[in-house]
């Protein structure tokens, strides 16, 4: 009845989950502090444990305490941890739970991680020079445990990791890939990996053999529906590493962490918890194969010209129930008759559900559906077994149905026929004893009597056994009665016992088919997510992107899809021209609060949402694939990593500039605003150039900045346009036109977002003077004290200004024809010319 704790774990669940501490004292030794739950409610104590990330270790009697001889034998059955649950209270619907493994072997990483309660499980590797992707990878899945090899232990990015997410962590085990292999060949019962496409991928194979070690031991139970194990490659999907995701607000807002405001939130009209987990991993991971993507598109294009059968299709699965969750349920024979009521309801809906996908023609669903298996055979066990609306409870009866089972019918036939002499005894026993009032009841205690009131006593008959004496009456018993009772209280418990038995057969009997209903989950998710796609389509108005090999994006009308769906005010479309060439570093100067930024994630949106199949918010759209997307957005803090805005930004820059591709995009938004000005725009300057190289890397590039001075590089690099952002400018004041056009901007409009924000007009009117000095240059050393309105230019080094007479000459040599011999001469001829000018304070 109970779960009881004792020692430090009472001391230690008495204070988490509130409970009594108490004591026990056996055999006259020190009194052992206890603390018990009552085995009913345990799973919400469980949980309560669980979400504070404590592991919990389920301990049970194994055989009944009346057989025992001696000490009852009893095991641990289960331990319960935060990254293996299936108690549906401790996961929401939407969300995978996923437990992770991260381990080097021979120069690579090994990377897997499984959700139990769903059964999907995925494994890859990569090179070790290649370590970030690890943490991009634990940042997309945002695992609740992980089981990491303690070569990681005194790593930065673990480090990191821990203090970013808040994940269980579990010391890996000592076993190499041979046997981590054979861990793998026995789970899934089959002679080699081949088939699961990681045959020699020997770091990734002892990950996930750390998975179901480490599930063996602590679930010890075989995992019949985790039936797959699925290799994935990161290459085959667009990259985005942590700050790209963060700071595209893929899934959740920057600010405050939550779904709502990101692009997530517009995309997912999911109508299951399947779909709604498969939207968010498809937004997680856009494609980077062209025909993949259009198998996506096509679909999609057929549902939004449908929109009647799209809506009969959406109403057909709404409301199938989790069915991979359900199936995990199975497998832990956790599932109880609501469970497969849930399931027999959701698999009713097939049959129709086929009928309306066969009406679809495009290559992905046509895919779908010669795969669909609408499991009647299922159903109609289901449908035969197990009694509508059931209870909770699986041993009280009331689970199966009638004419499902021979016996089962005989023994209810009999409690029935009970049951009537019972109700009939009544009457009879009234006409016998004269006794109007009398009355034939039950409780669990005495089992059936008869009541009779103290004002009838006078009338009770000789053959009448009292019983219970109550404040009004008396409670008697007669033989016969007894013997029916016995009859009907010995047929109920048989009956409670038989159904047990036989809804068990049932749920095993699913168990057995959870390939086949795995598989048919897999297709309603995808249906969902597509459909998904669809609606936001017809009802956002985004257009099909037309998806090309080549290098060209070109936008026309595009929108920010969050910032559209959020604002009130009508949002102002722009396009968008970038390629290899002419057009590859696009550098937009405008005022603060004109839509920069917006506009840029707009652009880098569009492309992520193109790439996993939806349709975009733009007119028309032509998207040359982008292997990566790359962001640097905002200046932002990171004090729970102990880094400077400063550092978080130049970390951001120096993983762009390192794994950026030509092939990749890459948004820009300020570089260098967290130092200095000339500091700051040295860095700035600098890095358009290595990105905007071919020779370094000529991606195609969207960079928003404040210092002008920037926009002279269009005279200088060929791919480099400037772009700037509409002001109009009256009498009332500064108007924002958020109209992206080629030129440059000449100011920021600094003072004047400063004013809308509410800053004191004090303040404004002292900034406009200063910088009106600033500006013209002339500082007046006036009694309070104003600076000296001329930047200080020397305390920084004068990168980019040429004067100097050696900077000259560096800048005019032509080093690529140049013997090593010649250079050699040349910088000898520098250094004693800098030396010179030293000496004469040049
Ligand atoms: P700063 O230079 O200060 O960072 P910014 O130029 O990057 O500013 P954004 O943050 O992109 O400006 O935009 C400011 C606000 O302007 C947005 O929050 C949005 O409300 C509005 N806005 C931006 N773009 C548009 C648009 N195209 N149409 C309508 N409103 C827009």
């Amino acid at each position: 009845d109970f779960y009881e704790m004792f020692n430090e774990d009472a001391q230690l669940a008495a204070r988490v989950l509130d409970l009594a501490l108490t004591s026990r004292n056996k055999g006259g030794g020190e009194k052992a502090p206890m603390a018990g739950v009552p085995a009913h409610s345990a799973a919400s104590y469980i949980a309560g444990l669980i979400e504070k990330d404590y592991k919990v270790a389920i301990c049970e009697q194994l055989e009944d305490a009346a057989n025992a001889d001696g000490l009852v034998e009893r095991d641990v059955i289960r331990v319960i941890t935060p990254g293996t649950v299936i108690e549906s209270e401790l996961l929401s619907d939407k969300e995978n739970n996923f437990l992770a493994s991260a381990v080097f072997n021979n120069n690579m990483f090994g990377f897997a991680y499984i959700d139990i309660s769903t059964g999907e499980f995925y494994l890859t590797e990569f090179s070790a020079s290649k370590q970030e992707k690890i943490w991009d990878e634990i940042n997309r899945i945002q695992p609740r445990e992980i089981i990491i090899d303690s070569f990681f232990k005194d790593n930065e990015y673990y480090k990191m990791a821990r203090k970013q997410h808040k994940f269980v962590v579990n010391e890996a085990r000592d076993i190499n890939p041979n046997r981590a292999y054979s861990e793998l060949v026995e789970h899934f019962k089959t002679n080699s990996l081949s088939g699961y496409g990681c045959e020699d991928k020997k770091a990734g194979i002892l990950a996930a053999g750390q998975i179901l070690f480490f599930l063996r031991e602590t679930q010890k139970r075989t995992l019949l529906h985790i039936n797959t194990l699925q290799t994935y490659n990161l290459n085959d999907y667009m990259v985005l590493d942590t700050a790209t995701r963060r700071n595209l607000e893929l899934t959740t807002t920057i600010r405050d962490n939550k779904r709502k405001g990101s692009l997530l939130n517009i995309l997912d009209r999911t109508v299951t918890s399947m779909g709604g987990r498969l939207i968010k991993k498809w937004i997680n991971q856009p494609l980077k194969n062209r025909n993949d993507i259009n198998h996506r598109l096509e679909a999609v294009t057929e549902m939004v010209e449908n929109y009647t059968l799209l809506n009969e299709l959406r109403q057909n699965i709404d409301g199938i129930y989790d069915l991979e969750r359900i199936m995990g349920k199975i497998t832990y024979e956790s599932a109880n008759a609501r469970d497969l009521d849930s399931l027999r309801y959701s698999l009713n809906k097939l049959p129709s559900f086929k009928d309306n996908l066969d009406q679809l023609t495009s290559g992905l669903f046509t895919e779908l559906k010669n795969d669909f298996d609408s499991l009647t055979d299922l159903t109609d066990l289901l449908e035969q077994a197990i009694q509508e609306e059931p209870p909770v409870s699986v041993r009280e009866g009331g689970l199966i149905r009638d004419g499902y089972n021979e016996e089962l019918d005989e023994l209810r036939e009999s409690v029935t026929v009970g049951k009537d002499w019972i109700t009939g005894l009544q009457k009879k026993e009234r006409k016998r004893t004269g006794i109007s009032s009398l009355k034939v009841g039950f409780n669990k205690v005495f089992g059936y009597y008869i009541e009779v009131t103290n004002s009838n006593l006078d009338k009770v008959p000789e053959d009448y056994t009292r019983k219970q004496t109550l404040s009004n009456s008396e409670r008697y018993i007669i033989p016969e009665l007894k013997e029916k009772e016995a009859l009907v209280l010995g047929a109920e418990e048989k009956i409670n016992d038989l159904e047990y038995k036989l809804f068990v057969d049932v749920r095993s009997e699913i168990g057995q088919n959870v390939d086949r209903i795995k598989k048919t989950a897999t297709i309603i998710s995808i249906t969902d997510v597509l459909f998904s796609l669809a609606l936001t389509a017809i009802e956002k108005q985004f257009n099909r992107p037309q998806i090309t090999d080549d290098d060209l994006i070109e936008i026309t009308g595009g929108r920010h899809p969050v910032v559209e769906d959020m604002q009130e005010q009508t949002f102002v479309p722009n396009d968008t021209y970038l390629d290899y060439d002419k057009n590859r570093f696009i550098l937009i100067t405008g005022p603060n609060m004109s839509g920069k930024s917006t506009y840029m994630r707009q652009v880098a949106l569009i492309v992520l949402l193109a790439q996993m199949g939806s349709f975009i918010p733009a007119d028309t759209a032509q998207i040359g694939i982008v292997d990566r997307i790359f962001t640097r957005v905002g200046a932002s803090d990171d004090l729970t990593t102990g880094q400077s805005t400063f550092m978080v930004e130049m970390n951001e820059v120096a993983n762009i500039v390192h794994n950026a591709t030509h092939s990749s995009l890459i948004i820009l938004d300020e570089v260098g605003r967290g130092t200095s000005t000339y500091d700051g725009l040295s860095i700035a300057w600098a890095v358009t150039e290595y990105i905007h190289d071919r020779n370094t890397i000529g991606a195609r590039t969207l960079f928003a900045t404040h210092y002008h001075e920037l926009t002279k590089l269009e005279e200088k690099l060929e791919g480099l346009k400037n772009y700037n952002v509409l002001v109009e400018e009256d009498e009332k004041g500064v108007h924002f036109l958020h109209k992206i056009v080629p030129g440059s901007a000449d100011q920021s409009y600094g003072i004047e977002v400063a004013r809308l924000a509410g800053l004191p007009d004090k303040i404004l009117i002292n900034a406009q003077r200063i910088l009106q000095q600033l500006e013209a240059g002339t500082g007046e050393n006036n009694e309070n004290n104003y600076p000296e309105n001329k930047i200080e230019e020397d305390s920084q080094l004068p990168l980019f200004k040429t004067e100097h007479p050696v900077l000259k000459k560096v800048m005019q040599t032509d080093l690529l024809n140049m013997t090593p011999m010649e250079a050699m001469n040349f910088l000898y001829q520098i250094k004693k010319e800098i030396d010179e000018g030293e000496e004469r304070n040049v």
